[in-house]
Parts: structure tokens; sequence; C-alpha cells
């Protein structure tokens, strides 16, 4: 298969990380998923540590996702007007996020990240965005710029076809560091139109913010008239059922929400305060706009979704991950293994290192090597982890106890593996 699809598509993948260059060897091709486990094309199975990159927050094909989605594609695909969906899930949004008085469905996190930077250049009247190296906020051309997950994969500091005057109004500073941000507000008087940030990156790995960095970006933007943006593409309705906002209670101007609002659909958005949102056309003059936005089906399977994520499932959520922290922790010194268990919530990663990481440039310290060994054990095992030292690792209230069973049976062999490899 993965022959065939290199054939007639780039590197045989339709977003870069997941073709395993990072790891080697081949991708697998998966053809169903149940619960906590995917099946490739090979009838092999594996308990998922993916969750499709956030998603699958109840795990695959949960019943009453696959119900909600049945529904609502019997009664047609997409009609290009209003409908209830939509409204219902906005609402839903609104009603878990108190910072988001109004917002605009789009189809991807990078539609939502794009389009909120256009609103804030558009209501603040000025160009520059400052982002943090190591945070990726989706391909938008002014953001690829030390841009984190398949990009830190790679090593590309920045991609060819993003040109100087599209990246020359992006300020990047080291995460974790309000002096640079202060600094870069002096610099700049008057011309940024607004920092954003991940509300928790994981995509440099998981690197939590320090204590009170968001609140000082916070005070930092009120203080210089630029609007703060939290990105929740990844965090959203993951980490509390307010997201990252639900764990540090920073109150931003706009936000971004992707992947768990889809229940495993292109459906995302972004949203905040309502005299910024009442810019975006047709209300007001920032043009914004989406053939499938608000889509019948994509709307179905995240207001699903949304409506199964209460207390006693984010609970479910949280044990589950500390237990695994605690085995990858246990298996890994056991080997002795230099190594750093990060954890924001309930998403984690693990950093082979032992020296702090607060920032890329600390992540990047760590032996990507080991993390290659670890990561070709688990899959051999049948544990599916994300292609890259440089992702958050996922789980699901559908990991039960058999399935961390599974995984920690694998984990001394792969702690094994990291202890024997060489760089
Ligand atoms: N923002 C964050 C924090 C993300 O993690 C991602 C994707 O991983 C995006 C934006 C982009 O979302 P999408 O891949 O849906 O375009």
């Amino acid at each position: 298969m993965f022959d065939r699809a290199s054939v007639v598509t780039p590197g045989g993948v339709n977003s870069p990380v997941r073709a395993f260059r990072a790891v080697g060897g081949t991708p697998r091709f998966m053809v169903s998923g149940t619960g906590p486990y995917l099946t490739d094309a090979d009838g092999r199975e594996y308990v998922d540590l993916v969750c499709s990159w956030g998603p699958m927050i109840l795990g695959h094909s949960h019943p009453e996702v696959i119900a909600a989605v049945q529904e609502a594609v019997s009664r047609g695909t997409s009609f290009g007007t209003p409908g209830e969906g939509e409204v219902a899930l906005a609402e839903e949004i609104v009603a878990r996020i108190e910072p988001v008085e109004q917002v605009r469905l789009v189809s991807s996190g990078t539609e939502a990240t794009m389009s909120a930077i256009r609103l804030a250049r558009g209501f603040t009247g000025r160009a520059k965005v400052v982002k943090f190296a190591g945070c990726y906020h989706g391909h938008v051309d002014a953001l690829l710029a030390a841009a984190g997950s398949g990009v830190a994969t790679f090593g590309l500091p920045d991609t060819p076809g993003v040109t100087g005057a599209t990246a020359g109004d992006t300020v990047v500073l080291p995460y974790n560091d309000l002096d640079a941000v202060r600094a870069a507000f002096a610099a700049y008087p008057g011309e940024i139109a607004c920092v954003i940030t991940e509300a928790s990156p994981g995509n440099m790995g998981v690197v939590p913010p320090a204590d009170g960095f968001n609140a000082g970006l916070k005070e930092l933007c009120a203080a210089n008239g630029a609007l703060y943006i939290s990105d929740e593409v990844m965090t959203g309705f993951r980490t509390s059922k307010a997201g990252w906002y639900g764990v540090d209670g920073v109150r931003p101007d706009l936000m971004t929400f992707g992947k768990v609002m889809g229940g495993g659909f292109p459906a995302a958005a972004f949203g905040g305060r309502g005299d910024v949102m009442a810019h975006l056309a047709p209300a007001g003059p920032v043009y914004q706009a989406g053939t499938l936005s608000g889509n019948p089906v994509a709307t179905a399977a995240g207001l699903a979704q949304l409506r199964l994520l209460d207390d006693a499932a984010y609970a479910k959520i949280d044990a589950v991950s500390a237990e695994l922290r605690s085995l990858v922790g246990d298996a890994l010194t056991k080997e002795g293994v230099a190594h750093t268990v990060s954890a924001a919530s309930n998403m984690f990663s693990v950093f082979f290192t032992d020296e702090p990481v607060r920032d890329y440039d600390d992540a990047k310290k760590q032996d990507v090597f080991r993390f290659t060994a670890f990561f070709h054990a688990m899959l051999e095992q049948g544990v599916y982890l994300p292609p890259s030292a440089f992702e958050s690792w996922f789980v699901s209230t559908a990991h039960d106890e058999r399935a961390v069973e599974r995984i920690a049976a694998a984990l001394p062999a792969a702690a094994r593996a990291a202890a024997e490899a060489t760089a």
C-alpha cells in the first residue's frame, strides 16, 4: 500500500509525520479502529496512543458518535446553508468556555489559527504577530517559523514557499520567556497585533507553561493593545471540560479549537470576545468563509462527542494518563535510561534527557535515537506511539485495564532497546 501511495502522493502520505521518516520503517496503513485499538492492513492490532493526534478522546468507533453520524448522514451530507447542528455545536462551545462569547466554525485547526490572526490584524489595524519557537499552529504561512511538530521532526528551520514578506511580520520568541515578550513589545511599539501561543504546548513534546507565563502574556498584551490568542486546537476539550482555560483560568481575547470538537471529522473553530468577533464578515469587514464550514455530519459527530465528555470521562482519562506515565517512567528508570516524563493534565510525552525541558531548545537536546529504538520496540509489540519524539501521546476513555496491561507488558523490552540504542 505504501508503494502504491508513494506513486500517487508525495512521500506516500497526506500529512508528513505519518510517513515514519523520523523513526524509519514503513508506516502502518490502518483499516479499522475500535475503542483503544487500531487494526492495520496486515491484520495486526495495536493499542493506539495517538488517537488520531488527539481527536479520538472516546476511543475509536464510539457507538453514540457513530449513531449520531449515521443519523446526520441519512439526512444529507452538505447543504451550504445554515443548519441547526452548527448552532448546537457553537452553543456547546460557548457554554463550556466562558471567554468565548461567539464562535465561527471552520474545517481545520490551520484555518482556525489563520482566521484568528487575520481577525486580530483587522481588529487592531496592526501587522506583527508574536509566536513561540516550538509552538505549532498548523501550516499557516506566517506561522511556519520555528514551528515544532512535523517541522521539528524534519529539522527544517523554515519551509521553502513561505516568502520573506509573509514571514517578515512574524516575531519568533523562545517559549516560557516573558522578558523576551517584554522586549518585543518595546522593540515594536504599536505594531504587534497579537501574541499567539499554544495554551499548553504539545508540538515540541509536552512542555507546559511555567507558572504565570500565560497570565503574563495576557497582561503584556492588554498593556500594549494587542490581542492574546490561545491556541487550544490540541488542548481544547481534552485537558479539561473547558480545555486549558479550565486548568489555568487565564482569559484569552481569542481562542482556536479543533481535534476533539470534530469527533474525528474535519471541524474546528475560533472564537472569543464578542466585540472582536463582531469584526468578522458578514457582521463586520474582516473576510472569512468556507464551503464546508459547519458541515452537518462533522457537527453531529463533534456534538455527540462533546456531550459524552462529562466530569467522569475526564477523571477516567486523567487516571489512565497518570498510570501510563508512571509505568513508562518506572520502565525507563529500571533500565537506567535518562528521561523526563512531561505532562500537562492528561497530555504527556517522554523526553529522553533528564535535564529540565522548558522550551524548544531544551526539547531538541534529548537523545532522539533512544526514542527511535523505544518506538520500534513498542510497535513490534503492538503499541502505536506517535512516530516522533516531539509529539504528545494521547489516551481516551476507552483505554481500559486490558489496554494498559498490553502497554505495560511491552514497556520492559522497549526500555531495554532505548538503553542499548546508540547514536
Ligand atoms: N494548532 C495546534 C496547537 C495543533 O496541534 C494543530 C495540529 O496539530 C493545529 C493548530 C493545526 O490543526 P490542523 O492539523 O487541523 O490544521
